[in-house]
């Protein structure tokens, strides 16, 4: 992500700040020019920019209950702005928990959004189409009488996510991380997943590329419900880390997909930010990417990438923390962040497939 600041004083602020430390000013993120802007209030609803009047704007309907920072630019014809518009069910606000995990899960899709937004991906709301729009359920779990908890499931079909609400609580999400096995567990991770099934409707299927991807992913017309069976029962296929980002990456061709799309925005956006920075461990590798949003180039993007991770995983363990990026980039993985980035880009991929 790139960095922000304060556009009245200067101030350097984080993506989630809704008000500069520095000079007091309300704060709101705009979407439509990816900006941060110091505003003051007008008549009624309206705000302006501080530094330009003729700029106006309303805050997004949840920055009522404070789980927004977005601007909703004062001509368009909606309350809340395009990450908040896109949630269906979302968790019961009245509540302390409720509140706070809303706060968690709008914080990560806004973050989700603003990749979609840098990449500059159609996402219909279902008020926009009403057959495949993009909308979100956060579920609750549901209690029975005697306390039994059934988790709410996560998944994805023709523009729905469904996400769990208690992913949100550190806590249930580090015993779950734990459970699966799994090195890496987050809100953000869920969201870049999730959106990924999205992305191969929308991109690969619909967007008449299935003969490529299938070449580098497999065959997504495998049964998914053996498949998945079939993984949890026996496990992971052995050889999995040579051609999978992770191992629930080897289960189907679209949970293939879903995690190489989620990696390819935990690697793009990262870069953007170590960038904006000016943290590189080889600039030579980093500087000449340019923006990564931009880099359509997998194995241009490996080589600023996997440097940053081992000085980064370093400096966790340092701190005792486990490591930043736990995970391994083989040849075979490059290709397929490299046939998603192209996509992203509106190209045809440039690596070679090993
Ligand atoms: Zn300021
Ligand atoms: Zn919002
Ligand atoms: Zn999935």
């Amino acid at each position: 992500m790139k960095l922000f600041e304060c556009d009245h004083c200067g101030q350097t602020v984080y993506f989630d700040n809704d008000t500069c430390v520095a000079c007091g000013h309300r704060l709101g993120f705009a979407p439509s020019d990816l900006a941060i802007y110091a505003l003051k209030q007008a008549e009624g609803d309206i705000w302006y920019k501080a530094n330009d009047r003729s700029r106006k704007f309303r805050l997004c309907e949840n920055t009522k209950i404070g789980v927004c920072n977005w601007l909703v630019d004062e001509g368009e014809d909606e309350t809340f702005c395009v990450s908040c518009r896109h949630n269906n069910l979302i968790p019961d606000t009245t509540t302390e928990i409720g509140l706070d995990r809303m706060r968690r899960i709008c914080a990560a899709e806004r973050h989700l959004f603003y990749s979609l937004l840098r990449w500059n991906v159609a996402t219909p709301t279902r008020k926009q189409d009403p057959e495949s729009g993009l909308v979100f359920d956060f579920l609750e779990d549901t209690v029975s009488p005697d306390g039994t908890v059934t988790p709410a499931m996560t998944g994805h079909e023709d523009g729905l996510i469904s996400l769990r609400v208690a992913e949100a609580d550190h806590v249930t999400r580090e015993i779950i991380r734990d459970q699966m096995n799994e090195p890496y567990r987050t809100m953000l991770g869920h969201f870049r997943h999730e959106v990924g099934h999205y992305i191969w409707d929308r991109l690969v299927r619909d967007g008449g590329r299935l003969e490529d991807y299938r070449q580098l992913f497999g065959d997504e017309r495998e049964d998914y419900q053996e498949a998945l069976q079939r993984h949890y029962e026996n496990g992971p296929r052995p050889d999995w880390p040579e051609h999978h980002v992770s191992a629930y990456a080897s289960t189907h061709p679209w949970e293939d997909f879903a995690e190489s799309f989620a990696h390819a925005l935990h690697i793009v956006d990262t870069l953007e930010t170590a960038r904006s920075f000016g943290l590189a461990v080889d600039d030579a590798k980093l500087a000449p990417l340019g923006d990564p949003y931009k880099c359509a180039d997998g194995e241009r993007l490996a080589a600023a990438w996997i440097p940053l991770t081992i000085a980064m995983n370093a400096i966790h363990r340092s701190m005792g923390q486990r490591d930043f990026y736990p995970f391994v980039l083989t040849p075979d993985i490059v290709t397929k962040i490299d046939y998603i980035i192209s996509l992203m880009n509106g190209r045809r991929p440039t690596a070679k497939a090993a």
